[in-house]
């Protein structure tokens, strides 16, 4: 049996996600709803959760006089209220402070200990904040491609791992000023003892995208070197190493052990608690992760460069289905000059369906994506509302005014070419809309979803059942009856993407759950001729064709108030 594992890089708690960030979980859910159609609940899984280790926390924690617990409890709360509004549906949704996920981190790290050796590392300490600066917490100019902006364990512009002393001109990212540099023991993962397996391994793994395996593979040419595990931070992780009691793990090392963790946690309250081995270490198993091009680093060479170190035979990532950057009217989302839309604002903008829809819309598989507000009017009012909206009306109106609300017989005899075409049509683009999913192609699903509907569109205006009826009734019910054979592909296939309408597409058919059904059946099996169907209820409503330029005002009204109700650390 083909296990799934769906897993979305786990989002930073100290900030609300804005539209790229929810975008990753968005499409790990879409494809979670896919795959359970496809391969069974049962055999998938959809985990993630909460990063909420590291400095930016301690700081604030300190800064407040509280504990960091305190903040990342209420914000990991909130979180998981934004992901339930936008109908993200995780098997689980753990949190990096879980006591399951402290212990698997501290277990694995000890395994791996033929892999680590400790030796002195020279880091920066800020004397004026009186801190260590790990990571973010440093910023200079990158010695690979000269970015003035650089960050201490990587550079932005150009993808490469960084360590904080090989940064030119460091400052500290609190008060800039430049620190000083100590000596102090850390237990560092040596990458190049796995370089080869991992050159193998991308090479051939056929499933990775062109983008991650050219990134990944050109870091391996130039030569890995070994990865501080520890820092020497208080909010983490407990190192678990001999005499590095003071030390903590480095985030993204547990961060990415959470995909793991996530899973024995889930079947854990499952009362299952050996059933995540058939998924880690099963032989049929595939997994998709979904995160920003940015990360691709962190999981298609740290993370399989772990799981091979560990000496357990644990499935490796196939799908890394990493983004390109999705942009805001042009400009990169940011927080202090408040370009973009957050999480919690954008349900009070649009129904979560209609976001879901846009955001698969401009999934940047290919190239960066850039979010605008004429182009979100006309995804709606065209796509979502004539489309995909309209086919439904259509052919229910029919249905109702000439057969009495019954699915019409097919009457084989009575199928003309163009009938007989688009009945061909349909299992094409179906199998299309399945590769894609297979894939991890979101946006590419969507246009294909989008063809079926137009086909269905332009079937009708070909063959106009409405006239046809005056001659022959058997004919105009062949035309309606293939076209809820449309409709009802169309639904199933838009389900992952819009669970609720497609469902009510369901209800009008009078077909009950999808999640009941597979995925293969809309293709296998035949209608239920004679059998009742429901009146149209409206799908969707049009936006305003100025609406893109009212939006600024009506948000900004509505970000004040949900300012006001975010937790103490997202405001
Ligand atoms: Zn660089
Ligand atoms: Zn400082």
């Amino acid at each position: 049996m083909t296990k799934v594992i769906v897993a979305s890089a786990w989002p930073y708690v100290n900030a609300v996600p804005h539209l790229g960030t929810i975008l990753h979980l968005l499409s790990g859910d879409v494809m979670a709803r896919y795959a359970k159609l496809k391969y069974g609940k049962e055999n998938v899984i959809y985990v993630s959760g909460s990063d909420e280790h590291g400095t930016p926390i301690e700081i604030e924690a300190r800064k407040r006089g509280v504990e960091p617990k305190s903040l990342t409890d209420q914000a990991h709360e909130y979180d998981k209220s934004i992901f339930d509004s936008w109908e993200i549906q995780f098997s689980n949704y753990s949190r990096t402070e879980s006591q399951t996920h402290k212990e698997f981190v501290r277990s694995f790290l000890l395994e791996l200990e033929s892999y680590i050796k400790v030796e002195e590392e020279v880091i920066p300490y800020c004397s004026y904040d009186k801190i260590f600066l790990p990571d973010r917490f440093i910023k200079g100019t990158c010695p690979y491609c000269g970015f003035e902006d650089a960050r201490g364990d990587q550079c932005d512009k150009c993808g490469r791992l960084l360590n904080p002393s090989s940064l030119v001109n460091p400052k500290c990212a609190i008060c800039n000023k430049a620190p000083i540099f100590t000596k102090t023991k850390q237990w560092f993962f040596d990458l190049s003892s796995v370089e080869d397996k991992l050159r193998h391994w991308l090479e051939s793994n056929d499933n990775l995208p062109k983008n991650v395996r050219t990134t990944a593979l050109s870091w391996i040419n130039e030569g890995l070197k070994p990865r501080s595990l520890t820092r020497d931070n208080k909010w983490g992780i407990p190192a678990p190493f001999k005499d590095a009691e003071e030390k903590t793990i480095y985030v993204w090392f547990e961060a990415l052990l959470g995909y793991i963790s996530s899973s024995i946690e889930y079947f854990a309250k499952q009362g299952n608690k050996d059933e995540w081995k058939s998924f880690w270490f099963g032989k049929d198993t595939k997994s998709y992760y979904f995160l920003g091009k940015d990360n691709i680093v962190f999981h298609a060479i740290i993370l399989p460069a772990m799981l091979m170190a560990s000496g357990k035979e644990y499935n490796l990532p196939n799908y890394i289905a990493a983004t390109e950057y999705l942009l805001y009217e042009g400009q990169k989302f940011s927080k202090s000059r408040r370009i973009g839309i957050w999480a919690d604002e954008a349900p009070r903008i649009l129904p979560p369906e209609y976001w879901r829809f846009l955001l698969i819309r401009n999934r940047p598989e290919e190239k960066d994506m850039n979010f605008t507000w004429r182009e979100a009017v006309r995804i709606i009012n065209s796509e979502l509302n004539d489309d995909i909206g309209n086919l439904v009306q259509r052919v229910l109106t029919l249905v109702d005014r000439f057969f009495n609300n019954a699915i019409p017989v097919l009457h084989k005899d009575k199928l003309n070419d163009t009938d007989k075409k688009v009945m061909e049509k349909i299992p094409e683009i179906y199998t299309k809309i399945t590769e894609d999913y297979e894939k991890a192609l979101l946006k590419q699903a969507s246009e294909n979803i989008l063809e079926l509907a137009r086909l269905g569109n332009g079937y009708l205006n070909d063959r106009k059942p409405w006239d046809i009826i005056k001659a022959s009734k058997e004919e105009a019910g062949n035309v309606i009856y293939i076209a809820l054979l449309i409709i009802r592909v169309m639904a199933l296939s838009l389900y992952p993407i819009l669970p609720t309408s497609s469902q009510e597409i369901f209800n009008m058919l009078g077909l009950g759950l999808i999640e009941e059904y597979n995925w293969n059946w809309a293709i296998d099996s035949d209608l239920p001729s004679g059998n009742k169907i429901g009146k149209y209820k409206p799908l969707f409503n049009k936006l305003e064709s100025d609406f893109d330029k009212k939006v600024e005002e009506l948000l900004s009204r509505i970000r004040e108030d949900v300012e006001t109700q975010r937790p103490t650390l997202l405001k």
